[in-house]
């Protein structure tokens, strides 16, 4: 191929492409367009007139009066010359002309044609808008710019529809779904460039439902205009700005460092912040920014907007103003949110779910008087999950609720089986403080135990310190009515909450459980030693049964021993064991226990 050819082939290939972008060839007829050809017909008084689109091979007629096929081949096609040229074109006899005297078109009796080209704004011709007659004829100068003119309507009636679902009404900015466009458009033109979207938004989710109750729709309209225009004035007109949601807006940089970009971020934030409306709302605005790095061409719009909104996200909850995407944040937030979507399933399901037993030992007796029933999730696909990761999830969901449920009723189920073997063993059911908020949750507990014919010392409830303060009267109620009936209340985790000893007196519980952290270090830290000290005295003093959590070596062992902690749990007794190995371990510890007495 020589240069100008070469060109040529360039220039054909981008007008294929920007025609098959609009999305018009083989689409049903519309009124909006017919409505000018059946003008042009009548005005020039000729049979014959089309919308004529000029595609790799065939002229497509997008709308056509007096013709009855949708298309002809471009061979020698009048309307392929517009395309070619990007000019009006005017043959007053087809039978005269040395090109078309033996095209399609004269061979179907066709005599004149006069064309003006549809020229999109970045200078492609599509094609042409045409008039035809079955006579030789001449037409005026006049007549041609009428002809053009009647071009550009087609033209911006074709821009009009393209644009129609592509921009944002209310701030007059693109979509997202020209968002997506052009991050195909960047994708292919320019494919290795490092690049970064920034993702703007003004007011969460939270605040635009707050403001439109308190100020009515239209101020979030206003506040969208306000925010948009300002941004885009900040950016500059030659930076394209989108407006992809409610007072949400993103624009791509090209690819630079996290410090640059959250510079970049912070001053738009202090752009917004300066806005008139911003300053004086009637709640505190704090935009936010979020980037995200992205590949383009491999990176698809909806994941871009997906990290980069991320980003956003993890910049209002640190209250940084703007943040760059990190995918070991995200990865843990879709793993939560994982979590929490397939609990409910695992709730449901036969296999994923099942409680453990940790044996609890009197010290003085070495005797096993108790067990702490604690939760396992298998999950299917992710496997095993600490119960430390997906309990506090779970909790203050509507679940937290229907997970106690099933924890109670296997640990009442449990309980009901070892009373009946002669075993009289206190199951400890840990209870989290939004459980306390179901008025019938103490009914449903002591219904299920008077149902399984158990006495109140079968079970305990373990609460931890912050469940037992945080809740209001209903919450206090529950546990009035479980000690009411015999049952024991323990402090779980003591120590780790409010940390003071003082307000010890005021809580209805019988047991405290001193957190696994203080016992751990005993053997090394004399500190620890002087706190769970302090802690076992005041217990006693308030008349707190003790258990020590988290009993790993003999040596803590014979130390808690020694200051009269009547109980303990922990690795040097017995991990947490499945209901099988407890019993076996049970009766294996007898062995324990006995070895343990003679050899004092
Ligand atoms: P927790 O109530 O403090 O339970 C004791 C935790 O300490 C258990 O962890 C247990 O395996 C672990 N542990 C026991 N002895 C030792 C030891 O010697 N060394 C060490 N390093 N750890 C020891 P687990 O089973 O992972 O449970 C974690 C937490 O999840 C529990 O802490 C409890 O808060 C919660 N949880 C477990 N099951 C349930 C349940 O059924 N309902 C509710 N609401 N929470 C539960
Ligand atoms: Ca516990
Ligand atoms: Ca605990």
């Amino acid at each position: 191929m020589d240069n100008d050819s070469a060109g040529a082939h360039d220039y054909e290939q981008a007008r294929l492409y920007a025609l098959r972008q609009l999305n018009l060839l083989d689409t049903p007829p519309s009124e909006s367009f017919d409505r000018i050809t059946r003008m042009a017909s009548k005005f020039f008084g000729m049979p014959i007139a089309a919308v004529s689109l000029t595609d790799a091979d065939r002229q497509w007629f997008k709308s056509r009066v007096g013709v009855e096929h949708w298309e002809i081949p471009r061979f020698k096609a009048c309307c392929g010359e517009v395309a070619d040229e990007s000019a009006v074109l005017v043959v007053p006899d087809l039978l005269e002309s040395p090109t078309y005297h033996d095209s399609v078109l004269a061979e179907s009796g066709i005599r004149f044609y006069a064309g003006a080209p549809l020229q999109t704004q970045e200078g492609y011709t599509l094609g042409a808008m045409c008039v035809l007659d079955t006579q030789p004829r001449e037409i005026s100068a006049e007549e041609v710019a009428i002809l053009q003119d009647m071009a550009a309507m087609v033209m911006a009636q074709i821009e009009l529809q393209h644009a129609f679902g592509r921009i944002d009404p209310l701030t007059g900015l693109p979509n997202r779904s020209q968002f997506a466009e052009d991050l195909d458009d960047l994708g292919r033109d320019d494919p290795d460039k490092p690049r970064c979207a920034l993702f703007t938004e003004v007011l969460d989710i939270e605040q635009v439902s707050i403001l439109h109750r308190v100020m009515g729709p239209a101020y979030i309209d206003e506040l969208a205009r306000v925010a948009a225009r300002g941004l885009q004035v900040a950016l500059g007109k030659a930076q394209r700005l989108y407006c992809v949601g409610p007072c949400q807006f993103v624009h791509l940089v090209d690819g630079r460092g996290d410090a640059e970009l959250i510079a970049i971020g912070l001053r738009l934030r202090e752009t917004l912040l300066a806005l008139q409306l911003i300053r004086e709302a009637p709640i505190l605005v704090h935009p936010v920014v979020g980037a995200a790095p992205l590949s383009l061409g491999k990176d698809s719009a909806v994941d871009v907007l997906r990290t980069a909104h991320s980003a956003c996200q993890d910049a209002r909850q640190t209250e940084a103003g703007a943040g760059v995407y990190s995918q070991a944040l995200d990865a843990s937030h879709r793993r939560r949110f994982t979590l929490l979507s397939d609990f409910r399933a695992a709730l449901a399901s036969a296999d994923q779910l099942r409680l453990v037993y940790q044996p609890r030992v009197e010290l003085s007796s070495r005797e096993c008087i108790g067990a702490e029933a604690l939760l396992r999730w298998r999950h299917p696909e992710l496997g095993d999950i600490s119960p430390a990761e997906f309990i506090p999830l779970i909790e203050n969901t509507p679940l937290a609720d229907p997970l106690t449920d099933w924890v109670m009723r296997r640990v009442v189920a449990q309980a009901q089986s070892w009373h009946r073997q002669g075993r009289t063993l206190a199951v400890s059911l840990n209870v989290s403080a939004c459980n306390l908020d179901a008025p019938d949750f103490a009914e449903r507990l002591l219904s299920r135990m008077a149902q399984a014919e158990l006495p109140a010392s079968a079970i305990e409830v373990e609460l931890t310190e912050t469940a037992l303060f945080g809740q209001g009267r209903g919450a206090w109620q529950q546990l009035d009515r479980l000690i009411e009936a015999g049952i024991q209340i323990a402090i779980d985790d003591f120590g780790t909450g409010y940390s003071s000893l003082a307000y010890l007196q005021d809580i209805p519980a019988q047991i405290v459980k001193i957190d696994r952290s203080f016992i751990r270090r005993l053997d090394d830290l004399p500190r620890s030693r002087t706190l769970v000290e302090a802690m076992l005295s005041m217990a006693h003093n308030l008349g707190y049964r003790v258990v020590a959590e988290g009993v790993e070596t003999q040596q803590t062992y014979d130390y808690l021993e020694s200051l009269g902690c009547h109980e303990g749990q922990g690795y040097l007794m017995a991990r947490p064991l499945e209901v099988g190995d407890f019993e076996t371990w049970l009766t294996a510890s007898g062995a324990w226990q006995r070895w343990n007495a003679a050899s004092r």
